[in-house]
């Protein structure tokens, strides 16, 4: 047995054909699915007794149920409850443009950036394909909107879940389904190099962004041991690669901590690492959190590092503050939650 919300529309074929069925079923079930939104087989109408049984026999649906909702002006953040009790978190926010959700792809991480909650509490368990597809479901739902953008920047590594990741994309890029545009979907990781030579290699054109978050190894040792594997050098040469094989621009994390990484010769150090990339930076002021004693780069120092990335010919943004007053750094809702 496997979730339906598991399920590409090639597999659904796959599944049909094995099955004595009529290959064209598969996009019949889809729009139940993710067009109509029924929650069982039983109530696929136009679908027959017999292959109803087939599909209840090998398929569930599965249940994700949104425990707790913290909303600050466009930002809200949504505690999900697993079946299985685990918790995770996404994170809506309203632009003018649509409403982009944030959502997670694993229960914890493993990578232990030192600024990051999520990283304190170690990684129980990858998010199957259905649990982020219906973290996007479950939130159109409560909202009665649609979600227009994704990006994959909640808890967890997706690199460290590929396969999962790769499910995802495919079912909600899916036209006829939920059908967001892969320039619309954003995945975020910390630097697994060789799953970005594998990521250039996917038939769709989704947006990378790379947490670096320092311009050489000494810094980049200290907040992220994922760099004591996979050293700056290695991590711009794949995005290098990434990039010539693509044609797409990535993006650039780089949050401002305070003392740590903000200096002019750091700016300075960026720019000469990330000269000659089609890319662009996006400076995140660091959301502080109770159990970290990272501090925030103070907003002048922010400026003055965008200046000189200006200066320097770098294509940059200093990202709008979203929702510090809701706990919306990625883990920090979940870390609550357990402690309560
Ligand atoms: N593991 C992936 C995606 C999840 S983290 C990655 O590393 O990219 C999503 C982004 O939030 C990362 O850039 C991460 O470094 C950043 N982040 C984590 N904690 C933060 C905090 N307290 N304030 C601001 N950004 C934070």
């Amino acid at each position: 047995m496997e979730s339906i919300y598991n399920i590409t529309i090639n597999e659904l074929e796959d599944f049909l054909v094995n099955n004595e069925e009529k290959k064209y079923r598969a996009s019949q079930i889809m729009d139940w699915l993710y067009i109509k939104r029924v929650t069982s087989f039983s109530k696929m109408s136009n679908l027959s007794k017999d292959l109803i049984n087939k599909l209840e026999d090998n398929f569930f649906f599965d249940k994700i149920e949104i425990i707790k909702k913290q909303e600050d002006k466009d930002v809200s953040k949504f505690l999900f409850k697993m079946e299985d009790g685990n918790l995770i978190e996404a994170v809506l926010m309203e632009h003018d443009y649509g409403n982009s959700l944030c959502v997670s792809s694993q229960v914890g991480c493993n990578m232990s950036c030192r600024f990051c909650e999520s990283g304190r509490l170690k990684k129980i368990r990858n998010l199957t394909a259905s649990e982020m597809v219906l973290q996007i479901m479950k939130v159109e739902e409560v909202i009665q909107k649609r979600i227009s953008h994704v990006v994959v920047m909640g808890i967890g590594e997706p690199f460290d879940n590929f396969d999962n990741l790769v499910h995802f994309i495919t079912i909600v890029n899916y036209p006829k389904g939920i059908n967001l545009g892969s320039r619309h979907i954003t995945v975020s990781t910390c630097g697994v190099v060789p799953k970005i030579y594998e990521f250039a290699k996917l038939p769709f054109q989704v947006n990378l962004a790379i947490s670096l978050h320092a311009p050489n190894n000494e810094i980049r040792d200290k907040i992220m041991p994922i760099n004591k594997i996979y050293k700056v050098e290695k991590l711009i040469k794949a995005i290098k690669d990434y990039v010539e094989v693509t044609n797409r621009r990535v993006t650039f994390e780089y949050i401002m901590l305070k003392d740590i990484n903000d200096s002019k010769e750091n700016a300075l150090e960026l720019a000469s690492l990330l000269r000659g990339i089609n890319c662009y930076v996006n400076l995140i002021p660091y959301n502080e959190t109770e159990n970290i004693s990272f501090k925030r780069t103070e907003k002048e120092k922010i400026l003055a590092f965008y200046d000189i990335l200006k200066k320097e010919k770098i294509n940059v943004t200093i990202r709008r503050e979203f929702g510090s007053k809701i706990d919306a750094a990625c883990g920090q809702l979940r870390a609550k939650g357990e402690v309560m």
